[in-house]
């Protein structure tokens, strides 16, 4: 294709975006990888999850006025996407295992009429010789292979159907291939590359900074009262609570249903009904707090979780970024917490120990297993123990450079955390408290000679009478805690896990040779510790939050949700299909008052301005008019 060419096609993909989308702008490469498409080169975007990807091939097979096949991994999110594409009026189907002969038979015959833009598929589908006899057929130029880390066993989401796709460039010699993902590590994309053989494709990699999350990482104290306190910031707005096991899991939902908070329980240790409802019941908002594993996630394209919590540390930073893309998918402000404690490092460490051994490590080396789970175990530890912005901590991670001095929205760059003064000096009297109890000894015991409290134990085992007996009197029990679990963290205490004779577990603090550094002066360390009060905390939010509330009428803001949800169950649709919250958001602040200023607002195509501008116009009219407020204001 020629330059000019070009230009003019990208004009009209600009002007199909404004029609069908109702977006005025391009987001961060979603010219380029329109352009790869267009001009039929192979190509694999890396977008954080909420980049925009989708768009990059949907837009163009409108335009072409062919048809692009797209394979994508899971039933649930193919109907999710061809749902919000018919809302958008673009003729889009799937072809799956659930539908009868006589509705395959009409979803063919619409494809040879040429009716049809976009075919979402499953791999296995594509196996298949009458399927792909059919694509022979009609000549299909363009494949999208949505998230396409699934075809690497190096990814964090194998899935050995993907493995499928190889054949595509041999069956569809003439055909481009267009790989989408989030995972960001190097070898992974490498590896789609070859994988899927793509021929010098366009390379093209996103920055992966998410702006709009807020990242916090606390110590572990209470976590239910923790998790409440981010619960009850959120009040009215989706989240997802992951845990580490599913016992966690089920205890955590139990205990928030206590509190009256709808919460719904996920993890694979559910029948695959309940799994179904539970996912159901949040996609469709009918419930806005999930309690899961891991297990949770694939599949979950709600846009408006405004913020996840994790319990416990995850396993690598991969999945610690996967599982936080979930939130703000759509744009806007959205808050990640992770709760943090010395003992998760332990826990995972044995649970690898454990499946190194089972059938997690049949296909690989179960040494290097171990090897590379170790690797992330420490990076990831590193992260929540260290002072370092969040962001850019995650950011340099994946392999970019983070340009901002402070990012504004994590917790270290908000000042939520301080250096404890005199670190060094507190680090000392713990490690020599440590040493002169001699013996094995929970945390519990080591804060009450710390803080010289005379209990029983202390008694017994005469602890009153040492030199560091009550040696940090002054400071909270908490702390403590906190900062022999940082010490631990650092590796200049040691963590050990006994088992007594009557067969209850227990850990104690005992030193090891860095602790002598530590004791020696030869090694510094600083221990952190969080804001006290958590009305400082919310007031911070809310500044973050400020700036896409500005000017938003909250009100009309949830009698446009109330009407959103309700046409969305009438169509069998999940609610941001009807429209996104930044799109709600912008008309509870212009309010607009006929169907030419609705037109303006983003996210109003024509085909949604057609089907629901009537209805959300009448919501915003008897809003303004009850108290009387300014209409159209642009
Ligand atoms: P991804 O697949 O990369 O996770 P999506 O394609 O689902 O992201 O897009 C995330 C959201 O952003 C969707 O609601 C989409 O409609 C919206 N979006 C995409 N491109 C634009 C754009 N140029 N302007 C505004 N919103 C956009
Ligand atoms: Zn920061």
């Amino acid at each position: 294709m020629e330059l000019t060419q070009l230009e003019s096609t990208l004009s009209d993909v600009r002007q199909i975006i404004r029609q069908y989308w109702g977006y005025d702008s391009l987001r961060p490469l979603q010219q380029q990888a329109m352009e790869s498409v267009l001009r039929g080169r192979d190509s694999l975007l890396v977008l954080p999850t909420g980049g925009g990807k989708s768009l990059c091939y949907q837009a163009p097979a409108i335009l072409r006025g062919t048809m692009t096949v797209v394979v994508s991994p899971l039933i649930s999110l193919m109907k999710d996407q061809v749902d919000g594409l018919k809302a958008c009026g673009v003729p889009a189907v799937q072809i799956d295992s659930s539908q009868t002969a006589s509705e395959r038979n009409a979803l063919e015959k619409s494809i040879r009429h040429g009716e049809i833009r976009l075919l979402f598929v499953s791999p296995e589908r594509l196996a298949m010789a009458d399927f792909h006899n059919l694509l022979q057929q009609i000549r299909v130029e363009t494949f999208a292979i949505d998230e396409a880390h699934c075809i690497s066993q190096w990814g964090h989401d194998f899935r050995t159907e993907y493995r499928q796709l190889r054949k595509i460039k041999d069956l569809f010699p003439n055909a481009s291939v267009h790989a989408y993902t989030a995972t960001a590590t190097e070898d992974v994309r490498a590896d789609i590359i070859r994988q899927l053989g793509l021929q010098n494709p366009d390379v093209l990699i996103g920055d992966f900074d998410r702006p709009n999350l807020t990242y916090r990482v606390l110590s572990r104290r209470e976590s239910l009262n923790q998790v409440l306190d981010v619960v009850r910031r959120h009040d009215n707005e989706a989240g997802i609570i992951y845990c580490i096991s599913r016992k966690a899991v089920d205890e955590l939902t139990r205990l928030l249903r206590k509190h009256g908070l709808n919460a719904v329980a996920y993890h694979a240790g559910l029948t695959s009904d309940e799994r179904r409802s539970a996912q159901e019941y949040f996609a469709s908002e009918k419930c806005d707090l999930i309690v899961a594993t891991v297990a949770f996630g694939m599949g979950i394209d709600r846009s408006n979780v405004r913020y996840v919590m994790h319990t416990g540390m995850p396993k690598s930073l991969e999945h610690y970024q996967q599982e936080t893309g979930r939130a703000g998918r759509d744009g806007l402000e959205a808050e990640c917490v992770l709760l943090y404690s010395s003992a998760d490092l332990m826990l995972w460490k044995s649970i690898m120990e454990k499946s190194a051994s089972t059938e997690l490590a049949a296909e690989t080396n179960s040494s290097s297993f171990l090897e590379a789970a170790n690797k992330h175990l420490d990076q990831i530890s590193r992260y929540c123990r260290g002072a370092v912005c969040r962001h850019r901590a995650l950011v340099e991670y994946f392999g970019q450079s983070f340009a901002k001095e402070s990012c504004g929205a994590c917790d270290v760059c908000l000042g939520e955390t301080t250096y404890v003064e005199e670190s060094d000096l507190i680090a000392q009297k713990i490690i020599s408290c440590v040493a002169r109890i001699k013996g094995r000894f929970g945390v519990g015991h080591l804060v009450s000679v710390l803080r010289g409290e005379t209990s029983e134990t202390v008694r017994k085992w005469q602890h009153d009478e040492l030199s560091t007996f009550g040696i940090l009197s002054s400071h909270p029990k908490n702390d403590l805690r906190d900062w022999i679990d940082q010490l631990i963290g650092l590796g200049v205490l040691d963590r050990l896990n006994l088992t007594m004779q009557s067969g209850f577990n227990f850990s104690a603090v005992v030193i090891n040779q860095e602790s002598w550094s530590v004791l020696r002066n030869q090694r510094s360390v600083r221990l952190m510790q969080p804001m006290r009060s958590t009305k400082e905390l919310k007031a911070k939010r809310m500044r973050i939050a400020e700036d896409s509330w500005q000017g938003v009428d909250k009100d009309l803001f949830e009698k446009l949700r109330a009407i959103r949800i309700k046409i969305a169950k009438e169509r069998g649709w999940q609610a941001f299909m009807v429209f996104s919250d930044a799109t709600l958001r912008e008309m509870a602040q212009v309010k607009p008052s006929n169907p030419s200023s609705m037109s303006r607002v983003k996210g109003v195509g024509n085909t949604k301005l057609e089907n629901f501008g009537e209805a959300f116009l009448e919501v915003i009219a008897a809003h303004c008019d009850a108290s009387n407020l300014k209409i159209d204001v642009f």
